[in-house]
């Protein structure tokens, strides 16, 4: 099944809903960056919560969100836009925790490989200014601090649920994610009851991993009041080139260019989101230098 996000308006259009598949885009980030399992379900839970978010913003737009924290992971980025796309960089892959006591005991340990931090999100609106707000994490969990997120920094109530399942050889088993968006006009009534819908709701890994399409999550979600506004398909997509780089390289002072032509007689770029290789060639590496130049 190819991942994609239904956005939805569900009781009496007071409460929108996204909900989002996100396997194939988690698997693939997990063999892009080699992450460890529980380095993968907190990525994978970032690169979900930030598709759907991408798909709340205008076509030309893109947000960039990133978590820094002082766990063993201690960073992560993701760039998200509203065609779906995205693509991201985790500081510590190599993260592998587990609860060793309670009720969670030997489920993976997202809250303590984040730890505490923040929440950034940096929003290009295509004008001239970026615009950054930022939270402080809950727990770590990244569901609860989006949830936190949106009630501070956009004065939206929401409620965001996502998981990852990880499969013994490491693959990814099951990912996806749903953002509750109420509005304005919701009635407290509608505010109590899918406060106990979400209480009965099995974690949306799970369901992804019985086979539940995000059709079926969203009728659970909406009690079958839902209304589909739009389905887009999502992936991991990295957008970069060599013509890209070679625009980064002439951005490069004198001296670090010089020293490229000719000690190095070459460059090689790897791109940070897919792992990529460009090579620039002495000849190529010239031509860049003598074009900054003419720029002056
Ligand atoms: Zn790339």
């Amino acid at each position: 099944m190819k991942d994609y996000a239904l956005i939805a308006y569900a009781y009496d259009k007071s409460v929108r809903i996204y909900v989002a598949t996100t396997t194939n885009l988690v698997e693939e980030a997990r063999q892009i960056h080699n992450t460890w399992p529980t380095a993968t379900a907190a990525f994978g839970r970032f690169l979900t919560a930030s598709a759907m978010m991408g798909l709340m913003y205008k076509k030309g737009e893109r947000i960039t969100l990133k978590i820094k924290s002082d766990g063993p992971i201690s960073s992560m980025l993701v760039e998200a836009n509203p065609e779906g796309e995205v693509r991201g960089e985790i500081n510590n892959p190599e993260v592998y925790l587990k609860y060793e006591n309670g009720p969670k005991k030997g489920k993976l340990n997202v809250g303590d490989a984040v730890g505490s931090g923040f929440l950034y999100v940096t929003k290009d609106l295509n004008m001239k200014e970026y615009f950054t707000s930022s939270s402080a994490l809950q727990t770590g969990e990244i569901g609860d601090d989006f949830t936190y997120y949106f009630a501070l920094s956009e004065q939206s109530p929401s409620s965001v649920g996502l998981g990852v399942l990880v499969n013994v050889d490491m693959s990814v088993l099951a990912s996806g994610g749903y953002i509750l968006q109420l509005m304005p006009n919701v009635s407290e009534d509608i505010i109590s009851h899918l406060e106990s819908v979400i209480a009965k709701l099995p974690p949306i890994s799970t369901l992804i991993n019985d086979g539940k399409t995000p059709e079926e999550i969203l009728a659970l979600l909406s009690d079958q009041t839902h209304q589909i506004l739009d389905k887009k398909d999502l992936s991991y997509t990295c957008r970069c080139s060599k013509e890209g780089f070679a625009r980064s390289l002439s951005a490069l002072d004198e001296e670090t260019m010089h020293d490229l032509i000719h000690e190095d007689e070459g460059a090689e770029i790897i791109c940070h989101f897919c792992h990529k290789k460009y090579h620039f060639t002495k000849p190529e590496l010239e031509i860049i230098n003598k074009s900054r130049k003419k720029r002056g």
